[in-house]
């Protein structure tokens, strides 16, 4: 078997033209982040976010050229748009936003984003336990990483290695606690997921919903990147979502941040399915005492204030940032903990909203 350099994929990519620029996508320095692991390739095509949707053949004949070379087990290739060279994305239209709905995922019945108006207030903590506890409530679950700044999925759910691929197109996804799972973290190490940062991803989030062999499944949870820029605005926009639930802390620079998320899911008419407040009071891991560090409740009235549901409130305990970094959420580590029922709560909330009720959906009222 032939060793797989980033010059051989250079070469098989220097074949590849594109149509509109005349001239090959080498030469016209439009490839970038190569990575090889194990015969498996990936690496990015930066081009215009306007000409994206129209370059889905050159991408695949990317692919192709790349997935042909000898020793190449799979390749997979994403789009980027660089933001430097984009022109303001258009006003977003839901006529276009519906027409883009079904093909993408037609096995999945409701895509759901997990989404907070900025880092660090426990939007993916709260979109793994939301996906095990919709899958302990007897639904098919699986969870995309679309964090592409921090992918940490894969941490959270402790898994390793890459996806693999059983015809050299479709990836399979990984599976951890019957949830499947999909993240670029997968794909390229954490360090290098920095390479997004900058360059606004717009069709790898497409790709790992289209490439990515799901089957058939009730929820699919999308953990989404935080903010609510052209990267967020663009997902929510190219997605199939069937609604978004928004993670906030209970302070108030948070729940402004998180109005900003409301309106943008608003502004592309995606339900808002609900509030989480995280860390909303404090835990203690000795004597089991809640404190209110925060003015808590701010969520809540906040969304009563903008008519969304308001979905629980989960406190900040030691024990669920101690089974997030075991790789072994708090849901499954220990199911029959108050926490976990908070989750499985919120989650029978959210599928009833969905209509996707498992065989035994606990309907539960979340209480005051
Ligand atoms: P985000 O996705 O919004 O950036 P994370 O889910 O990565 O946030 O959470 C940030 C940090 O806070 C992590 O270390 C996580 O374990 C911790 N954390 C999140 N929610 C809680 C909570 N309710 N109690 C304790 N720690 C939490």
């Amino acid at each position: 078997m032939s060793d797989i350099t980033p010059e051989r994929i250079l070469a098989a990519l220097r074949q590849v033209q594109d149509p509109e620029r005349g001239g090959d996508i080498v030469s016209l320095g439009m490839v970038s982040g190569i990575q090889i692991r194990e015969g498996h390739v990936g690496f990015a095509i930066e081009v215009e976010p306007e000409r994206g949707p129209r370059l889905e053949p050159l991408r695949k004949a990317a692919e192709k050229a790349v997935g042909d070379l000898d020793g190449v087990l799979s390749a997979s290739v994403v789009l980027t748009a660089e933001k430097r060279r984009a022109p303001p994305q258009p006003a977003p239209r839901p006529a276009h936003r519906q027409a883009s709905r079904e093909p993408l995922v037609p096995q999945v019945r409701s895509i759901v984003a997990v989404a907070s108006g900025k880092g660090g207030v426990g939007k993916s903590t709260i979109a793994v336990n939301l996906a095990l506890a919709l899958a302990a409530n007897g639904l098919r679950v699986g969870l995309l990483d679309a964090d592409i700044y921090g992918p940490s999925q894969p941490r959270l759910l402790g898994l390793t290695g890459r996806p693999k691929t059983k015809d050299g197109r479709m990836l399979e996804p990984m599976e951890a606690f019957g949830v499947k799972t999909m993240s670029i973290g997968f794909l390229v190490n954490e360090d290098q997921a920095m390479i997004w940062r900058g360059p606004m991803v717009m069709s790898a989030l497409q790709q790992m919903l289209r490439d990515v062999n799901w089957g058939a499944l009730d929820v699919l949870v999308v953990d989404m990147p935080p903010g609510t820029g052209d990267a967020q605005l663009t997902m929510a926009q190219q997605v199939p979502l069937a609604g978004a639930v928004i993670v906030s802390t209970p302070q108030d620079l948070a729940l402004l941040d998180a109005r900003k998320g409301i309106s943008m899911f608003r502004k592309v008419e995606v339900p808002v399915l609900g509030i989480v407040e995280n860390m909303s009071y404090f835990r203690c891991p000795h004597c089991g005492e809640r404190t209110e560090i925060f003015a808590h409740g701010g969520a809540r009235s906040e969304a009563q204030r903008l008519g969304v549901p308001f979905l629980g409130e989960v406190p900040l305990d030691v024990a669920i940032r101690e089974t997030s970094d075991g790789g072994k959420p708090i849901v499954v580590s220990e199911p029959e903990s108050e926490n976990a029922l908070i989750f499985r709560r919120m989650a029978a909330t959210i599928a009833g909203e969905l209509g996707a009720e498992g065989p035994a959906p606990p309907r539960i009222v979340v209480e005051e």
